[in-house]
């Protein structure tokens, strides 16, 4: 039964246990990755928030600064929007675009080196058309013949046009000269003859005097434009870059064109750039001068992919400008796979927008990532609606959508496949867990049947030990009783006749046979008590040596000239020893020792001896010993066992219960004491009662 009911405890509280790790072990998994998607939809949303940001700050640049430059008169400096600072506050507004409520494309540029202020070109021609009307028709002439002067004679071929091959006089040359000096005096032709002149100066080897003319060009006619739309006041930096010595002037110079507000015509742009930057060929830069060149080309640079930008808009123009609305929102590119644009329409009908490159989305995104996770290996992507992140040695952990900002892309977290995966070593751990229940599940269960198993073989060898018993007690009964009974016949019939003796000893058998059946029975009573619970014990101080002694008295008459002999050793100093006992009860204990001494201990010529002695602990020990065929210890502990017989005791036709020693071990136990038994196989066996010594003081009854 009690088996049975803690295999059963056990296994409900292993398999409760079970439940409740299999369900939290669910939720846990469960709640690592609704972790993962809580930060991808964070993340996210931190990238649209920042879109959202650099969109505004972008509108508002271009509604404060870089619409207002083209209405702005040409030549004056106009308020540029300020998309340094825009970069510089919103790194992912890089890239803005900026569409006039016409549906032109009014930033980026297309013109890879246009300034951030564009020169007016209606405004140039009307300046080039006044000068034209101004210009006197007889100066005109003389300059004309000046330069052709300042030319020379060309040889036939090269026709009417000036080339390599022309050749000028001295005298030729001088009277250029003097032309030049007179119409430098005249505003109209003013600015062609210092340039000639500045000319003439050179082909002389006079550089400091070229300079002078070409500072005076500057001074006098800055505001003025040549006959291609360019600048006197450029036409000069650059002479000056020419002629004079050093990095300086060339700066100076490239300076104005890339990024000063001079107002230069497109074309020409690209090519003076290009003849200035040549001219700093093996010029010393100082330090400074350097870092400015790194600066003016990063400048240069930047419009240039504006400009590629703006070519690559062109197809994209169009929808985007008819697309608009007030709420932000972004679409694929159509020339690059890689680009979003991300825009919408301002309350006066412009468009404003950002090109985003994925990588730099796929930054942003990044910097999102809390420092934990990043430092666990996990990073975002993004990546097309419909691909997917769980690539090469990257492990997706969880996705989200940018919602309608950016339909066609998905933001994903991923992680190092080298990183140890959280949830993989989570299901490790608990399954190490449950691998520890299942098994501590199969022990109990294991225990368990093998406690049945017992419990069954147990109550199999009990059930044949009882019917054993029954048919050795009725053999038991049955033997003395027949004793008895044929001997109370014979005496009724006479057998007896006058001999005395012989009646006598057929009336002492009669008593013995009793006997004998009063301590079977005594035996059977005491174990059907011990069995209910309901032996009582009367105990008091009783002198041991007495105790003995009776024992051995009334064995001696039950066997009278029968067996072998008894004998009783009172130790000194153990002759006056107490224990506190129930003296009929260890008598009859005594009396099962002897009995089994008697019968299992064979041979007529050894005595068997009875002692009383003290042990050192303080204990009192009654002990019978026999030189018997002894005990082998393996039978030492089954002996005392109910119902116990040992083989050899079957196989020699010992007659006997199985319950004398049981009932001796009970006994003595009940009364504190303990047995002891020392044998081994062909040394005899001494059972030994051993009970605590009570004070000697304590009263004594007086011996039976
Ligand atoms: P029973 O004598 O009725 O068989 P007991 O309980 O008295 O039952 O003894 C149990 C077994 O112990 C005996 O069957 C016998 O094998 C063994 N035994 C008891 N006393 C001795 C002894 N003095 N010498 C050898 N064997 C003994």
């Amino acid at each position: 039964m009690f088996p049975a009911a803690a295999v059963l405890a056990s296994a409900v509280g292993i398999a409760y246990l079970g439940a409740v790790s299999y369900f939290a072990d669910r939720g846990m998994v469960a709640a690592v990755a609704e972790q993962h998607s809580g930060l991808a939809r964070r993340v996210a949303e931190a990238v649209t928030g920042e879109l959202r940001l650099a969109l505004d700050a972008t509108a508002a640049a271009f509604e404060g600064g870089g619409r207002d430059a083209s209405d702005a008169p040409s030549g004056e400096k106009t308020a540029a929007p300020p998309l340094d600072a825009l970069a510089a506050a919103h790194p992912i507004a890089s890239q803005p675009i900026f569409i006039d409520a016409d549906g032109r494309l009014v930033h980026p540029s297309l013109d890879p080196t246009a300034s951030a202020v564009d020169s007016a070109p209606d405004q140039e021609f009307m300046a080039l058309l006044s000068r034209a009307a101004r210009l006197d028709p007889a100066r005109s002439a003389l300059l004309q013949g000046a330069r052709r002067q300042e030319i020379g004679i060309c040889p036939a071929e090269s026709g009417t046009a000036p080339g390599p091959g022309c050749r000028p006089t001295p005298r030729g040359l001088s009277e250029a000269r003097r032309a030049y000096a007179r119409l430098a005096r005249h505003r109209d032709t003013g600015p062609e003859a210092l340039l000639g002149l500045a000319r003439l100066e050179r082909a002389a080897e006079r550089p400091a005097q070229a300079a002078a003319l070409y500072r005076e060009l500057a001074r006098r006619f800055a505001d003025q434009v040549d006959g291609d739309g360019m600048r006197y006041s450029l036409l000069a930096l650059i002479g000056l870059a020419e002629v004079e010595p050093g990095a300086a002037p060339v700066l100076d110079c490239l300076r104005e064109l890339i990024a000063g507000s001079t107002p230069v015509p497109r074309a020409a742009r690209a090519l003076f750039i290009e003849h200035v930057r040549g001219l700093l060929a093996g010029r010393h830069l100082e330090r400074a001068q350097e870092a400015e060149l790194a600066g003016l080309e990063r400048q240069l640079a930047q419009a240039q992919s504006a400009a590629r930008l703006a070519a690559r808009l062109a197809d994209d123009l169009a929808p985007l400008a008819r697309s608009a609305e007030p709420e932000a929102r972004g679409r694929p590119a159509l020339g690059a796979a890689d680009r979003t644009l991300l825009y919408r329409r301002l309350p006066d009908g412009a468009v404003v927008g950002l090109a985003l490159e994925r990588p730099e989305l796929e930054r942003l995104a990044d910097r999102a990532v809390p420092a934990r996770e990043r430092q666990a290996g996990v990073r975002a992507v993004v990546l097309a609606v419909g691909d997917s992140a769980d690539a090469g040695s990257a492990r997706a952990l969880a996705s989200a959508s940018f919602g309608p900002l950016l339909p066609h892309l998905n933001l994903a977290l991923v992680q190092d496949r080298s990183r140890p995966d959280a949830v993989a070593e989570m299901v490790r751990q608990r399954s190490r867990r449950h691998l520890a229940l299942t098994g501590g599940l199969v022990a109990v269960l294991v225990l368990g049947l093998v406690a049945t198993i017992r419990g069954a073989a147990r109550e199999r060898e009990l059930a044949r030990l009882k019917s054993d018993f029954v048919s050795t007690v009725s053999h038991e009964l049955k033997t003395p009783l027949t004793s008895i009974r044929m001997f109370a016949e014979m005496l009724q019939q006479g057998v007896a006749g006058d001999d005395r003796e012989r009646e006598r000893r057929y009336h002492e058998i009669i008593v013995k046979e009793s006997e004998r059946l009063g301590l079977l029975i005594a035996n059977l009573l005491d174990y059907a008590q011990i069995e209910r619970g309901t032996r009582r014990y009367l105990r008091r101080p009783e002198r041991a040596a007495d105790v003995a002694r009776e024992a051995v008295t009334t064995f001696a008459r039950l066997r009278e000239g029968e067996g072998q002999a008894v004998s009783l050793e009172v130790a000194r100093g153990a002759e006056d020893a107490q224990v506190a006992i129930d003296r009929e009860v260890t008598v009859q204990a005594l009396l099962n020792l002897l009995s089994n001494a008697a019968k299992y201990g064979g041979d007529e010529h050894h005595a068997i001896e009875v002692s009383v002695a003290a042990r050192d602990g303080g204990a009192i020990e009654l002990a019978v010993r026999d030189r018997g065929p002894g005990i082998p210890k393996a039978e030492h502990e089954r002996i005392f066992r109910e119902f116990y017989r040992a083989p050899t005791a079957y196989s020699a036709g010992v007659e006997g219960t199985g319950l004398g020693l049981a009932l001796v071990k009970r006994h003595v136990e009940a009364q504190g004491g303990a047995v002891e038994l020392d044998s081994e196989p062909g040394r005899g066996a001494t059972f030994s009662l051993l009970f605590p010594a009570s004070p000697a003081d304590a009263p004594v009854e007086p011996p039976a």
